[in-house]
């Protein structure tokens, strides 16, 4: 694997020294080392923060559709690259293929979307109670930005939040996960290349910071930075989101999810159960919005369940290297990952569930990595353990006797990330949109493979951030109200407050 990474590396064209470091970097298919990469030290995080100030003052200054350019060309580098960096993503973070390559084609149509928003980001004008002046609100570049991202999305929410920051005359410093840093490595040096196309000097534009925990503590209580957008852990975001306020920088947070859906008597299962069975099993449950709660009418539960079992049998069959394009369900990041799935398989058993799969898989060829069979479990009631995020396979099937009190077990957890309802009856439909405490409520599809266009996130514990499409680009700029008064006379203050002093 090794062998096949500097491969990879050669052929994307970028220079980066996989030998040597301080850091060992595994990959979670058969969790022997990589490469091994230099960290950064504070010093080196200081002269980045330093240049990176310079780069955003000429930056601010270039046309946004000039800056929106460089993003084009970005998306189109993305293009011609896919396959191989989505090999990487795979190789590095254990996502099957084909859901690597959906990741990279995520950054390609953030980087379309961007490119678009880059001849927009539209302010207003507002109609002035006094005369001849006019009002209007206009968003101007913010500054540096700094980027905090997960391991699961090791390239995609760099780019849902860096093209934004981008176009918007913002620039970004990037603190990928420990465990990923390879995939931000390559992703950071085709942007390099990128602009390297353009011929333009605006390196400082783009910095990766390479290292764990201590590094982005660092970033985020710097209060150069003038934006922190930290996606990750709701412990994490809890750790950050203190430090951010006391410094009143501006915070964007993207945590843990506890997603949920609900069949309904009238739903179509047909359709409900392969939406199931991606959120559920998808990534190997290790999604932000992978589906981990089902509440199913009490008038349907064991006739689903029956749904589910056999096709969960087949899925074990699809459990294995995620390069090999047969496989559906590739390995858990690591050991620790491992551990936490069967702590949380113990404490289900404590509260009553009954469990089917959610074993480890012991691959000969792989003796050091981590594969699981997915776990299906029988749960009577919400236990304390259904209201934790285990990031791991475990979808929990629960009972219900009627949509309210379905809904009142939905958002009783204080997680509030993706919500959907399996339903053919537009009253239940609606009734579930209303009530549904999530930043997303589907009906008919997944919990999971959001669309870049509109804006993501979630409430509660989710931390309340919104990234991507919509209007998610006016976090990375400052909004500004400006009077104008073009009159002759001497003129009159608002509220018409007179101040004579004559
Ligand atoms: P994690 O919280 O362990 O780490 C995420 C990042 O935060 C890493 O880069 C890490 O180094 C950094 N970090 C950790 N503690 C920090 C601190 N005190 N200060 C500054 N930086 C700190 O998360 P993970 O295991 O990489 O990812 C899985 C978690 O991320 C899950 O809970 C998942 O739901 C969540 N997630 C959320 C979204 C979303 O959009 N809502 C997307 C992907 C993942």
């Amino acid at each position: 694997m090794r062998t096949k990474v500097k491969e990879l590396i050669n052929k994307l064209g970028v220079h980066i020294s996989l030998e040597n470091g301080d850091m060992d970097i595994h990959t979670p298919i058969d969790g022997r080392v990589i490469a091994s990469i230099k960290t950064t030290t504070l010093e080196e995080q200081e002269k980045v923060v330093v240049a990176s100030e310079q780069a955003f003052n000429k930056w601010r200054n270039i046309p946004a559709p000039e800056r929106g350019e460089v993003v084009r060309v970005f998306g189109n580098i993305l293009r011609e690259n896919k396959e191989l960096l989505a090999e990487l993503v795979s190789i590095e973070c254990g996502k099957i293929k084909e859901e690597a390559r959906g990741e990279v084609q995520e950054m390609i149509d953030v980087c379309d979307f961007a490119v678009g928003l880059s001849r927009q980001l539209y302010g207003l004008t507002i109609q002035s109670e006094r005369p001849q002046h006019i009002m209007s609100e206009n968003w101007l570049p913010l500054g540096v930005v700094g980027v905090i991202s997960s391991f699961n999305f090791p390239v995609a929410v760099w780019v849902w939040n860096a093209a934004l920051a981008w176009v918007c005359g913002d620039c970004v410093i990037w603190k990928p996960s420990e465990k990923t840093p390879l995939t931000a490595l390559a992703s950071h040096n085709l942007f390099l290349n990128a602009l390297r196309a353009c011929d333009k000097d605006w390196e400082g534009i783009s910095s990766v910071l390479i290292g764990g925990k201590e590094l982005g503590k660092s970033l985020v209580s710097d209060s150069r930075i003038r934006l922190i957008s930290a996606t990750g852990s709701v412990p994490m975001g809890k750790a950050v989101a203190p430090v951010v306020a006391g410094r009143f920088g501006k915070l964007l947070l993207e945590l843990g999810g506890n997603n949920a859906a609900v069949v309904t008597p009238s739903a179509d299962l047909d359709i409900a159960l392969p939406s199931i069975l991606f959120g559920a099993i998808g990534t190997a449950g290790q999604r932000c919005t992978s589906t981990r709660r089902l509440f199913v009418h009490k008038s349907i539960y064991e006739k689903l369940l029956l749904m589910l079992k056999p096709a969960y049998e087949s899925v074990e069959k699809k459990i294995g290297s995620p390069l090999n394009p047969n496989t559906l369900i590739g390995p858990l990041i690591d050991e620790t990952s491992y551990m936490n799935m069967q702590k949380a398989i113990a404490t289900i058993k404590e509260q009553g569930g009954e469990i089917y799969g959610g074993v480890r898989v012991l691959m000969k060829e792989y003796p050091d990595a981590y594969y699981v069979t997915p776990a299906l479990v029988r749960m009577k009631k919400q236990t304390e353990i259904v209201h934790t995020e285990t990031f791991a396979p475990i979808l929990y099937v629960l009972p219900y006797d009627n949509l309210e009190q379905a809904m009142e077990m939905h958002n009783a957890v204080p997680q509030g990330l993706s919500s959907t309802i399996f339903s053919t009856d537009i009253r239940e439909a609606e009734f579930f949109r209303q009530r549904s405490d999530c930043g997303i409520a589907n009906v008919n599809i997944g919990t999971s493979g959001a669309e870049i266009g509109g804006a993501f996130g979630g409430e509660k514990e989710t931390g309340g951030g919104r990234e991507s499409g919509s209007d998610a680009w006016k976090n990375y700029m400052r909004r500004q109200t400006s009077t104008t008064y073009y009159g002759k006379e001497k003129p009159k203050l608002a509220q018409g407050i007179s101040f004579d002093t004559e």
